[in-house]
């Protein structure tokens, strides 16, 4: 049994207030700073946000995108990353069972959605984030779906198959094309999800991923190397996992069983 309606929507606005929260731990974990002080001021004039400009998306809508002080542009990513998390709980919680899962499940979108913004910019998957995911994803699996059997499989599976094939890439090529962040990231989503949406994760993150990396170098007009960084595609590929896997798995599966 699903959330009411009702519910939903305060899982969405809860959404949008843990969105809030992201954009600051994408801007400051990286940096090293401080996530809760100090309070969150303009970028350009050093001004400090009011409580109204700190409503998630309607500030920003408010305001046109830009500083109420000093006029300067804010980055559209502040809203987008407020509505996508906000979306993203909704459907979760439409599309999954009330219990530990649910609870696993958001919080692992928390994870995705903070990996997915710091690997856009930095190019970087903190350690402080897959390790311990790593860990709360099992300690989840002891309560409720995948269960711990697949939860360890799944971190054992996400890790040894990214690991081996960073080793082949770079006894071939000379040169690191996987970063172990990439490697520890499938293994938190593995103790997550379990072993299967492992390899549903790597599949639809690697499709994506070439289809994207094919977009960028024929708009580049090629000869440029483009060095995408995977974990947003293992990002987008453990969200789809998680919504859609199983029918997913299911669809496929029917190809072969008459
Ligand atoms: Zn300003």
């Amino acid at each position: 049994m699903s959330l009411e309606p009702p519910l939903l929507v305060l899982v969405g606005v809860l959404g949008l207030a843990i969105g809030s929260f992201l954009n600051v731990v994408i801007h400051r974990l990286p940096r090293g700073q401080s996530l809760l002080t100090p309070p969150s001021t303009c970028p350009s004039c050093g001004t400090r946000l009011r409580a109204i400009d700190n409503v998630p998306v309607l500030s920003w809508i408010a305001l046109r995108g830009r500083c109420h002080a000093c006029r300067a542009p804010i980055s559209a990513q502040y809203p987008l990353v407020e509505g996508v998390t906000a979306a993203i709980f909704v459907l979760v919680a439409w599309l999954t069972p009330v219990g530990p899962g649910l609870v696993a499940h958001l919080v692992l979108v928390v994870l995705l959605v903070v990996l997915f913004g710091i690997d856009w910019h930095h190019q970087i998957l903190p350690n402080v984030l897959t390790l311990p995911g790593i860990v709360i994803g099992f300690l989840f699996s002891l309560l409720g779906p995948p269960g711990w059997k697949a939860s360890l499989m799944g971190a054992a599976l996400g890790a040894g198959i990214l690991y081996g094939i960073a080793a082949v890439y770079f006894a071939v090529r000379r040169e690191e094309g996987l970063g172990m962040g990439d490697v520890k990231m499938l293994a938190m989503i593995g103790a997550f999800l379990g072993w299967k949406a492992v390899l549903v994760t790597l599949i639809l993150a690697s499709f994506s991923g070439a289809l994207v990396g094919v977009g960028l170098i024929a708009a580049s007009r090629g000869g440029m190397r483009l060095a995408l960084p995977f974990g947003t595609f293992l990002s987008v590929g453990a969200l789809a996992a998680m919504l859609v896997g199983e029918p997913l798995v299911t669809w496929y599966a029917g190809f072969f069983v008459p």
